[in-house]
């Protein structure tokens, strides 16, 4: 399916503990679906889609809730908590066969809803996919917008092509979400994935706002995983900078070993035990860092070696259908 001028668009929502949250999003999100059908942007067979990831609080029986009232809402469950990633994924794939495209968003309220006329329009205009990004991060701390901007630089730096403070709001078509299911990693990192696919893209700026209820998931070490496995994932750079490094440290020692050689030879003392233990302990942490590097890369082939499922869906709202599940 590729309809740009009546599209079947479903919205997929990622929800892990949302029960503060969900009720005041869910209308929003069908209003938007309601409000571009109305405007003749999208066909009125859209859906809102919300994926819960295995949450241990209500959201799964309000999405159930949500179904039963109204058709445009539709839920699928994970067998477990798995991550907003693959969360994400569960929808997009399990979304792709019915519909022509998909917008995937948090169900916060942090992302502008609004933005999505844009993203239809664009694609209507013949835009594969569209990333959603943000203009001000004013609403997140001067650490959380700090550290978020150096990463996309080392990311960038790694050769890895991310579009700059775009998340995971983005639109894609059906044809790419067909193509992008080819890609088969378990470590995910959609925003990185994407652009690889290729296609025609644009993006859509957007202001971030505050979360409307409940927590941030995403506390300083989620967030420092999830950056390490974007940089491992989408680049052998590390690898490459550990070699170079080794060069560097071997030509020093041979200046160290040279100038020894020619203090011994002109009858001085050669001095500096001191030193020496400096340079030996340094040594052998840049030695265990590098060794950590290599692990990381390592624990990835293993891990994707494995080829396990990404996802289990282990319920469905009745009005969704029969579920494909992620082929291999
Ligand atoms: N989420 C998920 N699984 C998780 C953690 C989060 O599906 O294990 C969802 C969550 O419900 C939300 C989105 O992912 O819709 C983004 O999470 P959050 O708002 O906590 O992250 P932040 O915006 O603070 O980075
Ligand atoms: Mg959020």
């Amino acid at each position: 399916m590729n309809n740009r001028t009546d599209p079947i668009l479903y919205i997929v929502i990622p929800c892990y503990n949302e029960q503060e949250v969900l009720p005041i999003t869910a209308p929003m999100f069908l209003q938007k679906i309601n409000d571009l059908a109305a405007a003749g942007k999208i066909s009125p067979d859209s859906r809102v889609l919300f994926v819960n990831d295995g949450s241990k609080d209500r959201t799964w029986e309000i999405i159930c809730d949500l179904a039963a009232r109204d058709p445009h809402y539709a839920g699928i469950c994970q067998s477990r908590n798995r991550g907003h990633q693959n969360a994400v994924l569960a929808g997009l794939m399990e979304a792709k066969s019915r519909c022509d495209i998909t917008i995937s968003i948090d169900c916060d309220g942090q992302d502008d809803i609004n933005a999505m006329d844009a993203m239809v329009d664009a694609y209507r205009d013949g835009c594969d996919v569209v990333y959603g990004v943000r203009s001000k991060r004013e609403t997140d701390t001067f650490f959380k917008r700090f550290t978020a901007e150096s990463f996309y630089k080392i990311l960038n730096a790694m050769g890895a092509e991310v579009v700059f403070n775009h998340a995971d709001y983005r639109l894609m078509s059906a044809r790419v979400l067909e193509e992008f299911a080819r890609f088969r990693e378990v470590n995910l990192f959609l925003r990185g994935m994407v652009p690889l696919v290729g296609f025609k893209s644009t993006c859509v700026t957007y202001e971030r706002h505050e979360r409307i209820a409940g927590e941030s998931h995403y506390p300083l070490s989620k967030m420092l995983a999830l950056a390490f496995d974007g940089i491992t994932s989408l680049s052998i750079k590390p690898i490459r900078f550990i070699t170079g490094f080794g060069v560097f440290v071997a030509l020093v020692s041979f200046i160290g070993v040279l100038w020894a050689v020619i203090e011994a030879a002109l009858g001085l003392t050669v001095s500096g035990w001191a030193s020496m233990t400096s340079i030996i302990c340094f040594v052998s942490g840049v030695q265990l860092i590098c060794l950590g590097v290599i692990g990381e890369y390592i624990g990835k082939i293993y891990l994707e070696s494995k080829h396990r499922p990404r996802y289990i869906i282990s319920d469905a709202t009745p009005n969704f259908g029969e579920i494909k599940e992620d082929a291999q």
